[in-house]
């Protein structure tokens, strides 16, 4: 796409702004006529262009910038409101939040698409080619930043007062692109050119201190209080930039608050004034390396020390930036708990359970036993992995030199919690051990999981199975001790996002025969069950999937050379690329597959076109070779004439929200093929079937609740379940016994260790086809007959299209439990205790131009 390229044509005459009559205001309106005025103001008085030169991306800029003061119209009511009821406020506080590109999800919540795109084509312009201008702000990883940006959506749906709390990351997740079938990573520059959505509040902001060392001493007053004082070896300010997110249908937009790092003067002065204005440079620079980049997870070694900053950062910013607020309404923090509820996003923000404790003892005087009845009282916890190596842990000399305060502050916690825990359990020593806030085995940590627990008054797992497994295995002893704190908030995924926008052939055609309601409430798709036994409606939903099917071949086609056949089923696996998640299961059928049609051309299966999407992380060699697995196969399929029209291997590169916009409307089979017990819940698996993709899957993560939403008709189950997975492992899982006794499995298996698929080079693959047959961690071997026979029933069920159809519809009629605006109900409801709060519009006035009180507070 070349940005040099004109917007449209024809557009000269009209574009003199004079013509337009319109009565709307042209920063608030939202007729056609408004609209089209908006767009060229912004474009000549805000980016002094004139239409004529204009490119498509100053276009989009414009347009994003007239929708933003729709936003902001709506916001400054919204925090005026909240500031005159004092009301209780969610602060979500997540290190990611992939909120995809927003223009689009805006002019939706907005209710204003159909008419901007009328206003774009009066003026010669394309809404779409507009809508594709925007960059992704790839401000997370995958699943769990993603489920925060739908936590947001539906917060302000659902008229919640919530504050988003993240970081500006300069760099969000890297883009990927193949080159000679491995992945390679670039850089993503989603700032290069700024974004219209993010307004910098320069003067909301905090010095973060690192590093240093502590002084105690007593007060010399009064009651001789022991006070430490906390001295820095570097300070660092973090600035907050402000995001509007609009709820669908309602005048609140709530804000998230993502905060930037910068030096806190621009000079060290000291080292100027000695004359090394070098050094006083570099100090800035390397303060604003903290939030210069994303770390993609599974990354384990890298940027340690940089990655414990970065989530102290941005934690100590938001809470500071809480206890303003609570200041500006307060004499005290007596209250704070009562005003704020915070939702830890994993781990990440973890260190705010300290953080708060030091705010309120070192830097407000507050008692200790006080401060932690208030802090238990603010955070709850959010659990959302099953991988043991993937609990947050810290090295404790690196903790140390970081955060030499919060050790202190983690330790006295520990020892009080400590002495909780031999109340409860006189005489457990090895409790104690396995409890503690610290790791003492071996090289010391600090367990940023325990901490989070300890210092929350609720801990929620993601889906129904998984809160099971935390109380009955990861969180075990913590569940003995507080099962009150325990619950499950099975995860939800945006409608508005992930079906208004991304489907609208099919929202259209929901919308013809129930209405439009189900957008703000899903359970009413249920009223779409009766109309799936019309063979009418089954052919009109048919047409709705082949022409999302169309427009995903269109889309690959612009990033791959590879052409793919609409005609064939669709068989998707998009998410992170990672050994639990199995895409090498997948490969062994298409392998499977692959084999049995050379064999037998006249095989009756359903023809297919496997598409995967996903990346891995840089540092994860054996993820990465997986990819060039899947490119390897989709290589010798692609070449083979044989396979065409019955089978074809795609992998679209740089999966992302904006991709996945095109994607799950066109998927006929979601691939949810995780080993039993390891997959949180997913949130994939549900934006799959409010497309009516069906579901092979194992009773994994959320999967084991869509199966019992759509009825074990509608869902191609295999696998083991968690029982048999354990009971495996306990009598001694040995793969290469599974390879022996399956001859197909063992064919499948040589020709990929044989060097079929890479010209005969025998060794790329060894890693992983060793790994298979000594260890396989994620027991593929052991599912691997299961999954293909299941195969073998989606196939059959395919080649009848009417009962396919339906079985489509009923996904559909059946995924109203999946809308995020379900769990977040729950949340409010039943951890944090808040209520929604309407939001009138109406017109600045004369009264509200009271600027002196506001000022004289201000300052
Ligand atoms: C939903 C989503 C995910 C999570 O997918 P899972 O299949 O649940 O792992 C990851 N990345 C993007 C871009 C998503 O939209």
């Amino acid at each position: 796409m070349n940005d040099k390229t004109k917007a449209g044509g024809g557009v000269s005459d009209e574009l003199n702004p004079g013509f337009l009559t319109g009565r709307e205001d042209r920063r608030t309106g939202l007729g056609v006529d408004a609209l089209k005025r908006a767009l060229l103001d912004k474009l000549v008085y805000v980016q002094a262009r004139f239409p004529q030169v204009a490119t498509r991306h100053d276009c989009f800029v414009a347009l994003a910038q007239a929708v933003r003061d729709r936003l902001l119209q709506r916001w400054v009511q919204t925090a005026r409101t909240y500031r005159d009821r004092g009301s209780r406020t969610v602060c979500y506080m997540s290190a990611e939040f992939l909120i995809g590109p927003q223009l689009g999800n805006n002019l939706i919540n907005l209710g204003i698409y159909d008419t901007t795109r009328q206003a774009m084509k009066e003026l010669g312009l394309d809404l779409e080619v507009l809508l594709d201008q925007e960059q992704e702000p790839g401000l997370g990883n995958g699943g769990l930043g993603r489920l925060a940006a739908c936590y947001l959506d539906s917060l302000a749906t659902l008229e919640i007062p919530a504050i988003g709390y993240g970081i500006r990351y300069e760099f969000g997740i890297f883009t990927q692109a193949i080159r000679d079938g491995w992945q390679v990573e670039l850089t993503d520059k989603w700032l290069r050119a700024g974004s219209p959505w993010l307004i910098h509040r320069p003067n909301i902001a905090f010095e973060i201190k690192l590093g240093g060392h502590t002084e105690h001493h007593y007060e010399a007053l009064g009651n001789r209080r022991l006070r430490v004082q906390w001295v820095p070896g570097k300070l660092v300010r973090g600035t907050a930039w402000d995001m509007p997110v609009l709820g669908f249908g309602v005048n609140t937009p709530n804000r998230l608050r993502l905060w930037s790092a910068e030096a806190p003067e621009s000079f060290d002065f000291a080292a100027f004034n000695a004359g090394n204005y070098f050094q006083a440079v570099d100090a800035q620079i390397c303060s604003e390396t903290i939030t210069k980049v994303l770390y993609p997870n599974d990354e384990t070694e890298a940027g340690q020390q940089l990655r414990l900053e970065q989530q102290y950062f941005f934690v100590s910013c938001s809470l500071q930036d809480m206890i303003r607020l609570q200041l500006q309404r307060e004499q005290n923090l007596d209250h704070f708990d009562e005003k704020f509820v915070v939702q830890l996003n994993d781990t990440h923000p973890s260190i705010a359970v300290a953080e708060l404790m030091r705010l309120l003892v070192d830097e407000y005087g507050m008692e200790w036993d006080q401060a932690w009845s208030i802090t238990r009282r603010t955070f709850a916890y959010t659990n959302h992995t099953l991988l043991p190596e993937a609990l947050e842990k810290w090295r404790l000399d690196l903790f140390r030199r970081v955060l030499p305060r919060h050790y202190e502050i983690i330790c006295e916690i520990n020892e009080r919690f400590l002495d909780e825990v031999r109340i409860h359990f006189p005489f457990d020593h090895d409790r104690l051990r396995r409890m503690s806030l610290i790791d003492e085995d071996g090289a010391r940590y600090v367990r940023m999981a325990h901490l989070a627990v300890v210092g929350s008054f609720a801990v929620n797992g993601v889906a129904a199975l998984h809160s099971e497994l935390l109380k009955s295995d990861v969180l075990r002893d913590f569940h003995e001790m507080w099962p009150e704190k325990f619950s499950n908030k099975t995860n939800g995924v945006t409608p508005r996002r992930f079906v208004l926008l991304a489907n609208p052939a099919m929202s259209g055609l929901i919308d013809e025969v129930i209405g439009k309601g189900w957008v703000t409430d899903m359970p009413r798709l249920r009223e779409l069950e009766r109309h799936a036994d019309d063979a009418a409606f089954r052919a009109e939903w048919r047409r709705v999937k082949a022409s999302n099917k169309l427009r995903l071949m269109r889309e690959i086609g612009r990033s791959t050379v590879v052409d793919i056949d609409p005609e064939t089923m669709f068989d998707v696996q998009v998410k992170r690329i990672h050994e639990y998640k199995r895409q090498h299961l997948n490969l062994l059928h298409i392998v499977s597959l692959y084999k049995r049609l050379k064999d037998d051309p006249n095989l009756d299966v359903a023809p297919r076109t496997v598409i995967f999407g996903g990346k891995a992380a840089p540092g994860y060699a054996m993820a990465k070779l997986m990819i060039r697995l899947i490119t390897a196969v989709a290589d010798l399929i692609g070449r083979d004439p044989a396979m065409r029209g019955k089978l074809q291997v795609v992998f679209y590169p740089n999966y992302n929200v904006k991709n996945a916009h095109a994607i799950f409307p066109a998927a006929d089979l979601s691939e949810q093929i995780s080993l039993a017990g390891k997959e949180a819940s997913g949130t994939g698996n549900m934006k799959f079937q409010m497309n009516g993709a069906l579901t092979i899957g194992t009773l994994d993560g959320a999967n084991v609740e869509i199966r019992e939403q759509v009825g074990e008709e509608n869902f191609f189950l295999f696998g083991m379940d968690v029982p048999q997975v354990k009971e495996l492992r306990r009598t001694g899982y040995r793969p290469r016994a599974w390879y022996e006794a399956n001859p197909h499995l063992r064919e499948v298996i040589d020709l990929i260790a044989g060097g079929f698929f890479t010209r005969g080079d025998r060794d790329i693959f060894r890693p992983l086809v060793d790994n298979l047959l000594n260890h396989d961690e994620y027991m593929l071997l052991a599912d691997f007959q299961s999954y293909i026979d299941c195969q073998e029933r989606v196939s059959t069920s395919y080649l009848d299209s009417e009962r396919w159809t339906r079985m489509s519809i009923l996904n559909v009629a059946r995924s109203g439990f999946f809308s995020s605006d379900r769990a977040i109900r729950e949340y409010c409801e039943q951890i944090w205790k808040v209520q929604p709060v309407r939001i009138e519009l109406s017109e600045l006035t004369g009264e509200d131009l009271v600027f002196r009180r506001a000022i004289a507070q201000a300052d």
